[in-house]
């Protein structure tokens, strides 16, 4: 083979390159687009709306726990009283009686004004809910537009992908087959600039700065037949000139 044949593989190189792209803007859709951002949002929310759920239980567990000693103060002052009426209570006694209706009367609204705070806390609690509920649901929504975009973005891609490939197919058809092996080893193991110019001296795939003996090597390699191409002692890859 001869330099002509290194030239045909630019072509090549250029539709791997556009290759790559594709595939590599297909595989970060999730991520440019957004909606790996929002998807995190939404985990992130429900979470929130996890634990916003176990502290409710809590003060609804807290709440009837009060309500109930609440409500059995009330009874005990009730058949206190009525005691009291029908005259149950002797005489000697009706003061510490009294004293007792009074004790648990301060008790008792000593309960209500802790179930002032539960209320107050399951309402602010209530408040919180509805509203990350209401950015989960528009957070969704967001997500779901963004991924149906992207669907469409991706079988545009994909179609795109396919085209070129079956162009490279059909263009590494016409390159020599040996060199084709060689070229797309190498491409598997450096991924890009297969073929590297060398400019002013350099391997411009690993700007390896070239003797000017190995410069000559290159170019008497590349002036004749060879059965191997020149390549870069430092990266491997294929030196033109
Ligand atoms: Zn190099």
């Amino acid at each position: 083979m001869d330099k002509s044949e290194l030239e045909k593989l630019f072509a090549l190189q250029d539709i791997d390159s556009k290759l790559t792209e594709l595939k590599r803007k297909m595989s970060t859709l999730e991520e440019s687009s957004g909606a790996k951002d929002v998807a995190a949002a939404v985990r992130a929310r429900k979470l929130q709306l996890g634990e916003i759920d176990s502290q409710m239980q809590g003060l609804l567990r807290r709440r009837d726990e009060l309500e109930d000693r609440s409500k059995s103060l009330i009874a005990k002052v009730k058949s206190m009283k009525a005691m009291e009426l029908r005259g149950a209570i002797s005489h000697r006694d009706i003061a510490s009686t009294e004293a007792e209706i009074s004790s648990l009367e301060s008790q008792r609204s000593e309960l209500e004004d802790q179930e002032l705070e539960v209320l107050a806390k399951i309402e602010d609690l209530e408040q919180q809910e509805s509203d990350l509920k209401l950015q989960v649901s528009d957070e969704e929504a967001l997500l779901a537009r963004i991924r149906n975009k992207n669907s469409h973005v991706a079988s545009e891609f994909g179609a795109e992908i396919s085209e070129m490939s079956a162009q490279r197919a059909v263009y590494s058809g016409s390159v020599d087959q040996h060199l084709l092996r060689i070229y797309d080893d190498l491409h598997a193991r450096v991924g890009s600039m297969t073929l590297a110019k060398v400019e002013n001296g350099n391997c411009q795939g690993c700007h390896l700065r070239l003797s000017s003996a190995e410069i000559d090597g290159v170019k008497k390699a590349l002036s004749g037949d060879f059965t191997r191409p020149p390549t870069c002692e430092q990266c491997g890859r294929i030196l033109y000139i």
